[in-house]
């Protein structure tokens, strides 16, 4: 049977089903889909690939899913460092934002995060950001998938003026991209402490509408926690549960400040939490218990946040900061073990965005967003267990190849959908605005 691509590798690590890994078996794609699993002898006989990709000496995996992004900040990468989150957004952040935000910064922003993300194996990102329309168009024409988030903040910027022009904007976005097969959308509430109890109950009723999800940042820090107690008696979550919030379709994002009743209230609502270990430990925003929330059943994905406090996209760092962070913080060195991170980093994430049908593990059926790790690496060498290589120890650069429903964006390091020179320049010049 001919076949659009033929993959065959000296490691599959499918994530589904869990701590499986198969060896000498090649995977099978055709219309962008996975259509066959199986051992390299056997593919040789029954399938012949338009295209053939011998990888013997690399891990296949399903793509990593970046669960929280604001991809544009990349162009404020290392431009405020080593200060506190309130200093940081209020002082350094929001006034840039104010001063420079447009069109072209939303695009040539994410044009820089996808191609540093497609670089590390991320095949989807959850961005939350202005112009979000220009993300989704940025993401079609990169071959990319993304959820992109509906942002609703109180205050106006040059997005939008108040509330319900955030919201409406966002409609005709949701309307806009519905069809296009890379691209879904979540409502994208800011923060507890940006956005007031009105919109909030708008966001909810139509997010039900809409069957989309809504992700939100909350309690990323002890001082959010107890401003809004000072301010309302109420911590934020208890807030966002009396509006009906927490619910199967609610991502929260950091969760840094947690008591038991709360992680008992997650973990029985279906609600998902994104952690962004590298962000809160450069903000010293504080440590989710991501080991207890697992341990409830709290499903746990995994996002870098914005380049701007990271300062880096990278899914192999962040697995590997989740795992060791994990640990040092519930004191138990069993903790988030490397298929537990690995999973964070790919299945869970889908699950977070409702796409868990879709794409987060190589299964028959799903799409096929395919990563391949090339271990042949003094720094990777032996190879006793390759997920532990690739979570422990792999580099960015060992991303050999990375497929998006079945089109190959990254073939043997090389980005097929950008253009890098042309992309340097517009940093460049970025760089030189953003520096007066
Ligand atoms: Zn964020």
């Amino acid at each position: 049977m001919i076949v659009d691509t033929l993959i065959h590798a000296r490691w599959i690590i499918p994530v589904e089903p869990e701590s499986v890994t198969y060896e000498y078996h090649s995977l099978v794609i055709d219309k962008g889909r996975i259509i066959d699993l199986l051992p390299t002898d056997t593919a040789k006989h029954k399938y012949q690939g338009t295209t053939t990709e011998n990888l013997s000496s690399h891990a296949l995996l399903p793509g990593f899913i970046n669960c929280h992004t604001h991809a544009a900040m990349t162009l404020m990468r290392g431009i405020a460092d080593d200060l506190p989150l309130m200093d940081w957004l209020q002082n350094h952040i929001w006034p840039l934002e104010q001063k420079w935000m447009s069109e072209a910064f939303v695009r040539d922003g994410t044009d820089l995060a996808i191609a540093e993300m497609l670089l590390g194996g991320t095949t989807c990102f959850n961005d939350m950001y202005f112009f979000p329309d220009v993300t989704a168009q940025q993401a079609i024409q990169h071959g990319i998938r993304a959820c992109v988030g509906l942002i609703v903040i109180d205050f106006p910027t040059v997005w939008a003026e108040n509330s319900a022009a955030y919201i409406a904007k966002g409609l005709d976005i949701h309307d806009q991209f519905r069809h296009q097969p890379l691209i879904t959308t979540s409502f994208a509430p800011h923060a507890p402490y940006t956005v007031s109890d009105d919109p909030l109950q708008k966001i909810r009723t139509l997010a039900d509408e809409l069957e989309i999800p809504i992700n939100m940042h909350v309690h990323e820090t002890l001082h959010e926690v107890d401003d809004a107690l000072a301010k309302t008696g109420q911590r934020p979550l208890q807030r966002l549960h009396n509006l009906g919030l927490i619910n199967p379709s609610f991502i929260a994002v950091h969760m840094t400040q947690l008591n038991a009743e709360e992680i008992t209230l997650f973990a029985e609502s279906g609600a998902h939490i994104v952690h962004c270990p590298e962000s809160n430990l450069k903000l010293a925003s504080g440590f989710c218990p991501v080991a207890q929330c697992l341990n409830a059943g709290i499903n746990v994905a995994l996002g870098t946040d914005g380049a701007a406090s990271n300062n880096d996209l990278g899914m192999l760092g962040e697995m590997r900061t989740a795992a060791l962070l994990a640990k040092a913080v519930a004191q138990d060195a069993s903790s988030v073990p490397a298929m537990t991170a690995l999973r964070m980093a790919t299945i869970n994430g889908a699950k977070a965005l409702g796409l868990e049908h879709e794409i987060g593990s190589l299964t028959i059926g799903k799409s096929a967003d395919v990563i391949a790790i090339d271990l042949d690496q003094l720094e990777t060498q032996p190879v006793f267990s390759p997920v532990s290589q690739i979570v422990y120890a792999a580099s960015r650069q060992q991303v050999t190849d990375v497929w998006v429903a079945g089109k190959q964006l990254l073939k043997k390091r090389q980005l097929t959908t950008v253009d890098i020179s042309a992309l340097k320049a517009k940093i460049v010049d970025w760089q030189g605005k953003l520096s007066k």
